[in-house]
C-alpha cells in the first residue's frame, strides 16, 4: 500500500490515450499479484452486464430505512485481506464511467426503490472495494449518483460511502458535500472502513488489512475537521483458531469499543459508528480451507451478544451485520441451522440494530 497521507491533494496529470491503456494493464496486474499472493482462488464475475448493479436491498436501523447500493465496478485493488471475497463478484476489468452511470439510472427506475424513496433517510454505496478510490470508481460516476440520490430521495440525511483511508481525499470530500448540499435537506457524509481486526499485529500480520491504527486516526481527525462522520467495520473472529480463541474474539471488539470511545473524547467533532460482522467461512478463501480442516470454528452469535454489550458503557452505536449473503461455504456460517438460541438471539439483535437498546440483553447470562 502507497504511504501517502490523507490531506495531500494529488494533482491530476492528464494521460495520454497510450498511458491510460498502460495503467489499466498496470491496475489488473496489481489486482492480480494481491489476489495470488492471498492465497485466494476465487474467480472475478467479468461477465456480469456492465449496466447493472451487483445488488441492493433495503434495511432498518435506529437511523431509519436505509438503502444499501453495490455498484459493479472493477475489483478492489488491495485485494489481500485474508477471508474477503466480496472481489469475486467485480470486474477484474476496468467498467467505465459510462456504465456506471447507467447502474444508477437503473436502480432509479426500480418500482420497490421507488415506492419507497421519500422514506429512504440513508444510502449506503459500496462497489466490493472502495468508491473513493477514483481508478476503480471514477469521481464522475460518483457525483452522478449523488444527483440521482438528491433527485430521488428527499429524506436522505446521511450518504455513507465505503472506501479505505488511502482514498479519502479532502478535495473529494469537499466537492462531495458541496454536491449533497443541493439535496432537499441536509445530508452528512460518513465514510465507513474496513479495520477488520483491533489487534495491529493480527490485522496487519495475519489478516493482511494493510491499515495501521495511526492512519485511522489520522482519518477520524480529518474527518472531524470537515463534520462528517465514520463508521468502522469490524468483523467477529475472523483468523483461524490459533491465532484468536473465542474469549479472544470477544477481547479484540471490546478493545475495539474501548478505543473508538477514547478517540471520539480525544477528538472533538468527531462522530463514530461500529459495524460488526460475525465472520463466516466465505467460499474460495483460505479460511473455508482451514474451516474444511478443522482449523477454524466460525463464530458463535451468544459470543457476538457478549461483545456488543460492552458498548453500553462508551454509547457508540453498534449495528450487528447478520447476513452471510450466501458467500459461505456449507456450515461455515454464524447461524447455526436448526439451533433455537441462535434464532433467537437473531431476533434479538436485529432489534437491537433498531434500537440500540441494552436492556433486551438483560435476560441473557453473561
Ligand atoms: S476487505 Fe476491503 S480492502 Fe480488503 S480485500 Fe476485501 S474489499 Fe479489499
Amino acid at each position: 500500500m502507497s504511504d501517502h497521507t490523507h490531506h495531500q491533494v494529488h494533482p491530476h496529470r492528464v494521460l495520454t490515450i497510450e498511458q491510460r491503456a498502460a495503467k489499466r494493464v498496470d491496475i489488473e496486474r496489481q489486482i492480480l499479484r494481491g489476489h495470488h499472493s492471498s492465497g485466494k482462488t476465487h474467480e472475478f464475475d467479468n461477465t456480469h452486464d456492465p449496466k447493472r448493479p451487483i445488488t441492493y436491498f433495503f434495511q432498518e436501523s435506529q437511523e431509519g430505512l436505509i438503502l444499501f447500493v453495490i455498484l459493479y465496478t472493477q475489483a478492489c485493488k488491495w485485494m489481500r485481506c485474508a477471508g474477503c471475497t466480496l472481489p469475486s463478484t467485480s470486474s477484474l476489468h476496468h467498467v467505465s464511467h459510462w456504465d456506471i452511470m447507467d447502474q444508477t439510472h437503473f436502480l432509479f427506475k426500480q418500482p420497490e426503490i421507488l415506492a419507497r424513496a421519500k422514506d429512504i433517510q440513508k444510502v449506503i454505496l459500496s462497489n466490493q472495494g472502495s468508491v473513493l478510490d477514483q481508478d476503480t470508481f471514477p469521481t464522475t460516476a460518483l457525483l452522478h449518483f449523488v444527483t440521482k440520490c438528491n433527485k430521488h430521495l428527499p429524506k436522505m440525511a446521511t450518504l455513507t460511502l465505503e472506501s479505505r483511508p488511502e482514498y479519502v481525499e479532502d478535495v473529494e470530500l469537499e466537492i462531495l458535500a458541496r454536491a449533497l448540499d443541493e439535496g432537499e435537506i441536509p445530508t452528512t457524509l460518513e465514510i465507513a472502513v474496513g479495520v477488520e481486526v483491533h489487534d495491529e499485529n493480527l490485522r496487519t500480520n495475519v489478516f493482511g488489512k494493510g491499515l495501521p491504527t495511526r492512519k485511522l486516526e489520522s482519518m477520524a481527525e480529518q474527518l472531524a475537521r470537515h463534520g462528517f462522520r465514520m463508521k468502522c467495520y469490524y468483523m467477529f473472529k475472523p483468523v483461524e483458531d490459533q491465532y484468536m480463541t473465542r474469549a479472544q474474539a470477544i477481547e479484540d471488539i471490546h478493545g475495539a469499543i474501548k478505543y473508538l470511545g477514547d478517540v471520539m473524547d480525544r477528538i472533538s467533532g468527531s462522530s463514530i459508528s461500529i459495524h460488526l460482522n460475525p465472520t463466516y467461512a466465505a467460499r474460495g478463501t483460505p479460511l473455508a480451507t482451514a474451516f474444511k480442516e478443522h482449523r477454524y470454528t466460525p463464530p458463535f452469535l451468544s459470543d457476538v451478544v457478549e461483545a456488543v454489550r460492552y458498548g453500553e458503557k462508551f454509547g457508540i452505536p453498534i449495528f450487528v451485520g447478520l447476513n452471510a449473503e450466501d458467500l459461505e461455504v456449507k456450515g461455515g456460517s454464524f447461524i447455526r441451522e436448526d439451533n433455537e438460541e441462535d434464532q433467537m438471539l437473531l431476533g434479538l439483535l436485529a432489534e437491537f440494530n433498531k434500537t440500540q437498546n441494552y436492556r433486551l440483553f438483560d435476560s441473557l447470562p453473561h
